[in-house]
């Protein structure tokens, strides 16, 4: 089923894009958790991690490639970021499309703040 990142894939909806490929877009998130906060996510429309198959090892590489080169093309990479994957209810994943939060810009606090 198709979720609202479809409709950003399809420019159905604007997004303010980063980055894209032939396989993955990156854009800013809506709500920003951070100074830097873009999402990125595969064309392909898995809806969870849990839901990739071993098929989809290359594009998961390049997913996290891609989220590597927005933060360095944010200027975050040496200062450091954080790389973030929501699956499924308990983790609050809102949008069933995977997708990498890359969070940075700041000193970000700890997980189990
Ligand atoms: P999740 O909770 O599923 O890991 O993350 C979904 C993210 O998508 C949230 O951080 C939320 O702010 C973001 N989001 C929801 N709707 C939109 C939208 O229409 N545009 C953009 N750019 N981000 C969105």
């Amino acid at each position: 089923m198709d979720t609202l990142f479809t409709k950003i894939i399809n420019r159905e909806i604007p997004a303010d894009i980063v980055y894209e490929d032939e396989d993955v877009l990156a854009f800013r998130d809506i709500r920003p958790q951070a100074p830097v906060h873009v999402l990125v996510i595969p064309k392909k429309p898995i809806p969870t991690m849990d839901a990739a198959e071993p098929e989809d090892a290359l594009l998961l590489g390049k997913l996290m490639l891609a989220a590597q080169r927005v933060a360095r093309d944010s200027g975050i990479a040496e200062s450091g970021y954080r790389l973030i994957n929501n699956c499924n209810p308990d983790s609050g994943q809102e949008v069933y499309h995977v997708h990498i939060h890359v969070l940075g810009g700041e000193k970000l606090g700890p997980l189990n703040a």
